[in-house]
């Protein structure tokens, strides 16, 4: 239950004392909803005004706020000509305050004739006379809310002014409450942090980055301190320890030899998942650095323990064709291995699920599906996490209760993911990292090609496919809508159609299921050579033969995403070509992004740079800028102080009382606050 003193901070905005029902749908559409939205609305930027005793020339473009007396109003009684009121400054220098359209009436009641007002706005000039158009504010002298000199600028929606929208940042502030201090006190006197409150306050009031770190840095601190109570939690009911006989470890045939790197991450994991303390461990390698491989011992020694094991892939046609690959690899095991996912239905999903239930499913791939409420297994006791950046605290906890005890955690990906994100997701965790390809790999040779030689690209394709070999052609990503995307898409197979005809395939994302696996499966049998895609393809999938990847409109990629659609091929023994188009016109930056991705094949380093980039939100999770787990925090925010708030929460935790004392009180608000009571849940056993 939430504490009482946070009430006033999740009450509807609906209910404030004048937002009407017009204000319902621009607050909607900024999400805020509740007066603690409002508060964590931050202004963009500032508005800075000089304030003048007199009017000048040499203010003219400035914002400038003064004090005048008004002289005259003038209009020139057509309805459409402007209204002009005349001022004057002190010294007896004129200013027109010039009136558009309707505000007429309202401007005469705000500037009778003959009193002193404070003015503020853009000084212009209008032949020779010094003017300003619809001054921002117009108060008289002593009355409350004249305007600072600085006034912040609001992120704003249709329908609602930057005016209005202060308003209710000031009316929103009036339902503070004096919240208890969370933070260790020595950070926050070292950072010359205010408290909670003050910060609040004066996020609205000035343009001081201090308040807004501490703000953020309270959104990261319940971030870490949720992320512990989860993991202390799951310690605390203890996993099952695997301890493999090597029975069927020993009998998988393999048709090549492990990797240096490969063999000492297996034996990390191992080393791991042989303690009762669950593992939550980070398996991380390049693409084609042979992830699966190192899934498929952890499994089978799950098996041989007389476990289940369950692997979690993002999409469909990954989720086939691991399932595809570990059936050939386990064939002739006494091992049975099913998938499932939202397209298995009817009888054959019975028949899985019982399966899973009896134990007599061995291993489980599949996608979101395999964790689902109505998926029961008879001993659950290691999942494995095949490139999903969003598999958060909640997915943890339901997948807590799946097993007899918290099954092992093997979270695998080819996108590094810095310290700060890996923290931002999933906690401290153990990092494992494959660090050598599969010898006989030659690197993927980068070009970059502008849009206008696309015939000339076109023609190497048509080269290409006379060789016997295979492509992919990755379409541009259109942000507004999937649609566009699929157009784009046909659009182009249309146009490569006529050139190689019945050897095209399209694949997209808006394919039914059993549509697209038809056409990655024809593909991955060579009865089509070209395949047009949208971003679908993107992890994972295994075309040996395709030697050649073609990305169009490259510079509107992020630099990780690129690096994975490289990974694409390469596979083979041949050769591999990745050519990057990019749009006619490109700006200096995405020329340097470009020119890296030719430069390098490190994932590691094209990671950092993206996350540089774009922000956190692309590599945690989907391809929306902005879909990042914080609503406060910057990317930024994110890199420079999450590792300060996962030793804040462990400092808490571990030395000083817990939630129990009277900090932790205060810590369990911070909790309430964003949302994380996940992690107080915890607490209650369960
Ligand atoms: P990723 O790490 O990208 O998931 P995969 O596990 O899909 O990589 O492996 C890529 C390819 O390399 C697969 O075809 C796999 O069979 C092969 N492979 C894995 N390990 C080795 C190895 N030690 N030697 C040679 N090929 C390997
Ligand atoms: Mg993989």
């Amino acid at each position: 239950m939430r504490p009482d003193i946070l009430n006033p901070l999740f009450a509807e905005v609906r209910a404030m004392k004048g937002v009407g029902p017009g204000l319902a749908k621009p607050l909607e559409k900024l999400g805020l909803v509740r007066i603690k939205d409002v508060l964590y609305h931050f202004p963009a930027s500032w508005t800075y005004r000089k304030a003048v005793q007199r009017l000048d020339v040499a203010d003219v473009g400035s914002n400038i706020i003064l004090a005048v007396t008004v002289m005259d109003h003038r209009s020139s009684g057509s309805a459409r000509a402007p209204l002009r009121i005349y001022a004057a400054d002190a010294e007896g220098n004129y200013i027109t305050l010039t009136f558009f359209g309707r505000n007429g009436g309202w401007a005469r009641k705000q500037l009778p004739v003959g009193e002193a007002r404070i003015i503020s706005g853009k000084l212009d000039r209008y032949g020779d006379e010094l003017q300003m158009v619809h001054p921002d504010h117009i108060v008289a002298v002593g009355e409350a809310g004249s305007p600072g000199l600085a006034e912040p600028v609001y992120p704003l929606s249709e329908g609602l002014t930057n005016k209005r929208m202060g308003q209710l940042a000031t009316a929103a502030l009036e339902h503070l409450p004096d919240l208890p201090e969370w933070i260790e006190p020595s950070l926050l006197t070292a950072r010359n942090w205010a408290g909670w409150n003050s910060a609040v306050n004066q996020v609205h009031h000035k343009d001081d980055e201090a308040n807004r770190d501490r703000l953020a840095y309270d959104e990261l601190f319940s971030n870490q301190l949720a992320m512990r109570l989860v993991r202390a939690a799951m310690d605390q009911r203890k996993a099952v320890p695997i301890a493999g006989t090597g029975q069927l470890v020993d009998r998988l045939q393999l048709p090549f030899a492990l990797t240096g790197a490969q063999q000492r991450v297996i034996a990390e994991i191992e080393g791991d998942i042989a303690q009762s303390r669950p593992m939550l461990r980070l398996l991380q390698g390049d693409v084609g650095a042979g992830k699966t491989m190192v899934a498929l011992r952890a499994l089978l020694r799950a098996v041989e323990a007389g476990m289940q094991g369950a692997m979690l892939a993002p999409t469909e046609i990954l989720a086939r064709q691991h399932f595809a690959g570990l059936q050939k690899l386990l064939a002739g095991l006494p091992i049975n291995i099913a998938i499932l996912t939202g397209r298995e239905k009817g009888k054959l999903r019975e028949a899985t699920l019982m399966g899973l239930a009896d134990g007599s499913i061995h291993i489980l791939v599949g996608t979101h599906a395999i964790f689902q409420e109505a998926v029961t297994y008879k001993a659950l006791a290691l999942a494995v996490i095949d490139e999903q950046h969003r598999f958060g605290v909640s997915q943890r906890l339901m997948l807590s209760r799946k097993g007899r005890g918290v099954p092992h955690l093997l979270v695998m990906t080819a996108t590094p993911i810095p310290r700060s994100l890996a923290l931002a997701a999933y906690g401290e965790m153990d990092s494992s990292q494959i660090d050598e390809l599969p010898p006989g790999r030659t690197p993927v040779e980068t070009r970059v090609i502008s849009q206008e030689r696309l015939p000339e690209i076109v023609d190497g394709v048509a080269r290409h496919l006379s060789a016997g070999k295979q492509a992919f052609w990755v379409c541009p990503l259109v942000e507004e809508s999937e649609n566009s995307d699929l157009a784009a898409a046909e659009q182009r197979a249309e146009m490569l159609r006529l050139r190689f005809g019945e050897q095209v395939a399209v694949v997209h994302g808006r394919m039914k299921g059993p549509e697209k696996d038809a056409v990655m499966e024809r593909f991955i049998r060579g009865e089509t050579r070209l395949l047009v895609a949208t971003t679908v393809i993107e992890v994972g999938v295994d075309v040996p033969n395709a030697s050649l990847m073609i990305v169009e409109a490259a510079d509107r990629f992020g630099l990780a995403q690129l690096h994975q659609l490289r990974g694409r091929v390469g596979r083979g023994a041949e050769k591999s070509v990745c050519l990057l188009i990019r749009s006619a016109q490109i700006g200096e930056t995405a020329r340097a992004r470009l020119a890296l991705m030719r430069e390098t094949n490190d994932g590691f380093r094209i990671a950092e740079e993206d996350l540089k980039l774009r922000g956190a939100g692309e590599l945690l999770g989907t391809r929306q800028s902005g879909d990042s787990p914080f609503r406060v925090a910057t990317p930024e925010q994110v890199r420079a102080l999450i590792s300060v708030a996962a030793d804040d929460a462990r400092l808490l935790l571990d030395r000083d009382g817990g939630l129990a004392g009277p900090r932790g009180e205060a810590a369990r608000l911070c909790l309430y606050l964003f949302e994380r009571d996940a992690g107080i849940a915890t607490l209650r056993g369960g």
